[in-house]
C-alpha cells in the first residue's frame, strides 16, 4: 500500500505537531512527531511510504497534485490544525479529487471535533486521534475494524467516532516502533533552542496529568512509552547521525521515575545527544536538573502563564509564583538555560495585570521568553466554557497561538489591545542590554540568536 505522509503547505511558517499549532515567530520548523511515529508504525513490506513536509521544504498544492497523480498514493495521511484548517481542507479536497486516495487527517481541530469535521467534509475518509496507536497499520489494511483511536466512515454510510484517549490499556506502556528517520529532512529542521543539527523530535509520553483549562494536553491522558521502544529510537537517531533532540512531551517530568530512567539510558549508552524539554515547575529538584544536564539537556521550558493568582486559580491551578521562582532558580543553579512561556490576554485580565505578568517575565530572568495569545483551542475546557457562556461563537474558527487574538465578549481587553500588549512584552523583554548581553556572552551560538532575534524583532516588535 502506497501511503503519503503530508505536512501541507501554508502561507507562512507553521508548526502543526502533537495536537498543538501555531504560526512561527522566528525561523524554525521542527520535525512533526505525528508523521515521524506513523512512519515507524507503517514500517514493513506491506507499506511503501513517501514523506512530504511542505512547510520545511515548501511545495505548492499544484506540485503536490502532480506528485499524487504520478505516484498514485492509496492513502494520504495529512496534518492539519485549527490555525490552518480552511486552507488545509481545501487543498486536501483537491488532492483527493485529483488522485482518488483515501484521506485521513491528524490535528487538534479534527481530533476534538470529529463528528462535526466529518459531517462538514464529505471528501474526508477519517481522523487519526492518537498517532502512537500501532493499530493504525492493521486498520489501513483492513478498514472494516477501526480501532478506538480512529474516526471514519463505515461501509453502511454511518460515522464511527474515535477518541484521543482510545488506546487500550493492555498496550501500555506504548511499544512504538522507531520512526523511519531517513525519510525526513532532518538536516533542515531546527528550533531557536537547538544547539546542534541534524535535529529530530522525540515524544516519550503523550498527555499531561495537570488540569490547565486552556491547554490542549490537559484532556489527553498520560500514556508513557516503554523504555525499550525509546532505546530503539535513540539507536535509530545514532544510526541516522542525529545530534539534537526536541522532546515535545507536554511535561517531561510528569512521571519522575520514567524521566530518570530515560536520562540514565542516555548516559549509560553514551548517546551524547543534546536536547531541550518542557517541565512542570511543581516537581523539580536540583538533583533532577543535574541529571537532565548530565544526560545532554541544555534547556528546560517552563509554563509560567501569568502572575495573576486569580488567573492561575482558574486556568492553571497547579502553578504558583513561589514554586515557579524556585524552579527557575534551581534550573539556573544546575547550569540549564530556561525558557518561560507566558500568556497574554486571558479573558478577564486587565491591562495592568498583563503588564504585571510582563514585569514578572523580566524578574524571573529566563534565557528566552515566549509570549502567546490566549486561545480557546478546540477540545479544551476554556473553549467549552467560552462557548457555553456565549463569549465566543460555537463555530469553526481559526485559533493560532501566534495569530490574531480571538475576541471574547465582555472581556477587559479587545483583540487590538492584546496584540499591542504582545508587542510590548517582546520589546520590554528582549530589547534590554542585560538580555542582549546574555546572547553575546554565549558567542558560540550567537549566529543562531541573531537570526532568530531578527525574526522576532521584525514580526513581534516592528511589524
Ligand atoms: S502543565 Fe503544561 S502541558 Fe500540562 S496541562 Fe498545564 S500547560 Fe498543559
Amino acid at each position: 500500500m502506497r501511503v503519503l505522509l503530508l505536512n501541507p503547505p501554508f502561507t507562512q511558517g507553521i508548526i502543526r505537531d502533537n495536537y498543538c499549532c501555531h504560526t512561527v515567530k522566528a525561523d524554525y520548523v521542527w520535525a512533526p512527531s505525528d508523521l515521524l511515529y506513523i512512519s515507524g508504525i507503517l514500517r514493513g513490506d506491506a507499506f511503501e511510504l513517501a514523506v512530504k513536509d511542505a512547510v520545511m521544504e515548501p511545495e505548492s498544492w499544484e506540485r503536490l497534485l502532480d506528485f499524487c497523480r504520478d505516484w498514485r498514493p492509496e492513502v494520504i495521511i495529512s496534518l492539519t490544525s485549527s490555525a490552518s484548517y480552511a486552507e488545509d481542507f481545501a487543498g486536501l479536497e483537491r488532492l483527493k479529487a485529483g488522485c482518488g486516495a483515501k484521506v485521513f487527517v491528524i490535528g487538534n481541530l479534527p481530533s476534538f471535533e470529529p463528528r462535526r469535521v466529518l459531517e462538514a467534509c464529505a471528501w474526508l475518509d477519517g481522523i487519526l486521534h492518537n498517532f502512537l496507536d500501532v493499530k493504525l497499520a492493521d486498520f489501513l489494511l483492513d478498514p472494516e475494524r477501526p480501532p478506538r483511536t480512529i474516526s471514519c466512515r463505515t461501509a453502511d454510510g454511518d460515522i464511527h467516532i474515535g477518541d484521543v484517549n482510545g488506546i487500550d490499556r493492555a498496550d501500555c506502556p506504548l511499544d512504538v516502533p522507531a520512526p523511519q528517520h531517513h525519510l525526513f529532512p532532518h538536516a533542515k529542521y531546527t528550533t531557536p533552542l537547538a544547539l546542534a543539527r541534524p535535529q529530530t523530535t522525540v515524544l516519550t509520553a503523550t498527555g499531561c496529568p495537570y488540569t490547565c483549562s486552556f491547554c490542549i494536553y490537559s484532556p489527553l491522558k498520560l500514556f508513557t512509552r516503554s523504555l525499550d521502544s525509546l532505546r530503539r529510537e535513540f539507536d535509530s537517531c545514532r544510526d541516522n547521525g542525529i545530534k539534537e533532540l526536541y522532546v515535545v512531551d507536554p511535561t517531561f517530568n510528569a512521571d519522575l521515575r520514567f524521566m530518570r530512567q530515560i536520562c540514565e539510558l542516555l548516559i549509560e549508552e553514551k548517546h551524547e545527544l543534546s536536547w531541550a524539554c518542557r517541565i512542570h515547575p511543581d516537581r523539580v529538584s536540583l538533583e533532577d536538573f543535574k541529571l537532565l544536564k548530565a544526560a545532554g539537556c541544555h534547556t528546560v521550558q517552563i509554563g509560567v502563564e501569568s502572575r495573576n493568582p486569580d488567573t492561575l486559580e482558574v486556568f492553571a491551578p497547579s502553578k504558583q509564583e513561589q514554586q515557579i521562582r524556585r524552579c527557575f532558580a534551581l534550573a539556573k543553579e544546575a547550569g540549564l538555560r530556561t525558557l518561560g512561556y507566558f500568556i497574554i490576554g486571558f479573558p478577564d485580565e486587565t491591562r495592568e495585570q498583563t503588564l504585571n505578568t510582563i514585569d514578572y517575565a523580566i524578574e524571573l530572568d529566563p534565557f528566552f521568553a515566549s509570549f502567546s495569545n490566549f486561545m480557546p483551542l478546540n477540545g479544551t475546557a476554556s473553549n467549552r466554557a467560552a462557548v457555553e457562556s456565549g463569549r465566543i461563537a460555537d463555530a469553526f474558527q481559526t485559533f493560532d497561538l501566534n495569530g490574531i487574538p480571538v475576541e471574547f465578549s465582555g472581556s477587559a481587553l479587545n483583540g487590538n489591545s492584546r496584540e499591542e500588549l504582545l508587542r510590548v512584552a517582546y520589546r520590554r523583554f528582549y530589547v534590554r542590554p542585560r538580555q542582549v548581553l546574555k546572547y553575546v556572552r554565549d558567542y558560540k551560538n550567537l549566529p543562531l540568536y541573531v537570526k532568530n532575534g531578527l525574526h522576532v524583532l521584525w514580526h513581534q516588535v516592528i511589524n
